[in-house]
């Protein structure tokens, strides 16, 4: 039984003349402590699953639980980061990451002594004290996992966070997030649409498809490269041969999409 079960998940948006199919009739289970990668093209649904995941967006129909139980008795188990790291630019770094305990007020001065230790741990010790402005994108970037981090959720939904990122910064935080979340034996959804990065980070990856948006395959990436940091994956043999797979997959998507 997974830890995370989402059960025939179809959602429709509505407005008031028209109504577009996000989602079909979409089931996953996801076993704790594993890193699965949604992996699709642009308009497949991503954003919206993993909306749904977070309990943002209630959907038309189906259900999705965690441990068995209602995602809505679970909402402090989740921790949700997004592409634009969202950091306040009037408040500085450690300030940042204590927005979440400080809207929930308990343990306060327990939360400060937790952040100081998560930014050391990420190597920002230098820059607790800073404002935004004077980070660097892949720093920015660390400051918004630690801050996704300070609530210690066991599940972490993870939406393109390094697509913003210059190619070299992206690759160092690939590592690092992948050894943290394996330190803190973390389950974790990323949304990407980079085939090497699903590969190198992930457990399993789910191929979707687009109108509507459903999972069209399951890849398990093989035990040789999940054992590897994601720069050490990229060189392994088996890594092109799953990317290859992917991408002549996804391509006869796209081909069949535009007919
Ligand atoms: P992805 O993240 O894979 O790019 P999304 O989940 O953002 O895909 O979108 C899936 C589909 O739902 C797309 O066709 C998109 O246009 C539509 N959609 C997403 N959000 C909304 C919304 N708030 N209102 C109406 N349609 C939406
Ligand atoms: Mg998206």
């Amino acid at each position: 039984m997974g830890f995370l079960q989402l059960k025939q998940i179809t959602h429709y948006y509505f407005n008031s003349s028209s109504y577009t199919k996000a989602l079909n009739n979409l089931s996953i289970s996801v076993d704790e402590g594993t890193f699965i990668s949604l992996l699709g093209p642009s308009g497949c649904g991503k954003t919206t699953l993993l909306s749904i995941m977070a309990g943002i967006i209630k959907p038309t129909f189906g259900s999705v639980s965690i441990n068995n139980k209602p995602l809505e008795k679970n909402q402090r188990e989740i921790g949700y980061m997004l592409q634009q790291d969202y950091l306040f630019p009037w408040k500085n770094i450690i300030d940042n990451v204590l927005i979440g305990p400080k809207i929930v007020g308990s343990q306060y001065n327990e939360m400060i002594e937790k952040a100081k230790q998560l930014l050391i741990d990420m190597g920002l010790k230098d820059v607790i004290k800073a404002y935004p402005t004077s980070l660097s994108g892949g720093m920015r970037q660390r400051v918004a996992l630690a801050r996704t981090l300070i609530t210690n959720p066991s599940l972490l939904l993870l939406d393109e966070p390094f697509s913003a990122l210059d190619f070299q910064t992206k690759l160092k935080l690939e590592d690092f997030v992948s050894a943290l979340l394996k330190q803190y034996h973390k389950t974790s959804i990323l949304v990407t649409h980079d085939i090497g990065e699903a590969i190198a980070m992930s457990d399993q990856i789910y191929l979707m498809s687009a109108n509507p948006g459903e999972i069209h395959q399951q890849f398990e990436v093989p035990i040789e490269i999940r054992d590897l940091s994601p720069f050490e994956a990229r060189k392994h043999i088996k890594y092109q041969h799953l990317f290859d797979r992917i991408w002549e997959e996804l391509n006869r998507l796209e081909t069949k999409s535009a007919i």
